[in-house]
């Protein structure tokens, strides 16, 4: 079952598949299990804005969690999960522009598999935290990767708006599945992975965060990139597919000149 958020209202919608009917949902899904969803009209997917699917009031982000992508960099696999945050306000939804700053020169894609939480969560066990996740969507962790290197840490590298699509929906029932991860720039593909290529799985990275910080409903995890990140230009269309979840595209602009103002 997958969850769309539609504008310009921002009510959420639910289809059986990709293809399937879009129905509007009444009830709110962080409160009532798909069972006991209530729907209302049929929405045209032909002409339906699709939204980032949730609003987090945070994004937490895990770094080399897969062994390809750690060796492609030049980087050690860490002992535990190496995590760190990107702000809300980097993220958009689908087909939104990802904007190319004028401080870097290197802005690269980076496909994950995003966790999506349902409960508020709190020093938990493993089987707590698996039924407090509502579902994986498609992110696109977009990290300018000269600031990456050159800084300390990465708020800015990973921090600029529109570094985080997120969508176009929320698989609801995806939990047990090894979920594939395909990252297309321009149709061509570049990277291509599978959840059980993750050093620290979905349900140990929640378990794992929540030692640290409380997650709370529509709180955001990116699970790693696999090996193949590259560079966005101008003029690019970067995709990222979750089979079975959909595709998160997004074109990518660079900063108009003289542009001040939003
Ligand atoms: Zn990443």
């Amino acid at each position: 079952m997958l969850l769309y958020r539609i504008g310009p209202e921002g009510f959420y919608a639910i289809a059986e598949d990709q293809t399937g009917e879009l129905r509007l949902l009444h009830s709110d899904p962080f409160s009532t299990r798909p069972g006991g969803f209530e729907l209302g009209r049929s929405v045209d997917r032909e002409t339906a804005a699709f939204l980032a699917p949730v609003t987090p009031g945070k994004v937490v982000c895990v770094g080399r969690n897969y062994r390809a992508h750690a060796e492609e960099l030049g980087n050690p696999m860490p002992a535990e999960p190496m995590l760190f945050l990107k702000p809300p306000s980097a993220v958009v939804g689908p087909n939104a522009p990802v904007i190319l700053p004028p401080e870097s020169s290197r802005v690269e894609y980076e496909g994950e598999i995003a966790i999506v939480m349902r409960d508020r969560v709190h020093r938990v066990s493993p089987e707590v935290a698996r039924s407090a996740i509502l579902g994986v969507t498609c992110a696109c962790d977009v990290t300018a990767r000269d600031l990456q290197k050159k800084d300390v840490q990465f708020t800015r590298a990973k921090g600029f708006d529109t570094f985080c699509p997120l969508g176009p929906a929320i698989r609801l029932d995806a939990d047990a599945e090894d979920l594939e991860i395909v990252t297309r720039v321009n149709g061509a593909e570049r990277q291509r992975g599978r959840a059980s290529q993750m050093a620290f799985g979905l349900v140990d990275l929640v378990v794992y965060i929540a030692r640290i910080m409380t997650l709370e409903p529509g709180d955001v995890v990116l699970t790693g990139t696999p090996a193949g990140v590259g560079p966005l230009a101008d003029g690019d269309v970067v995709e990222v597919e979750i089979p079975g979840v959909g595709v998160l595209r997004n074109p990518v602009e660079a900063l108009a000149t003289g542009h001040h103002s939003v």
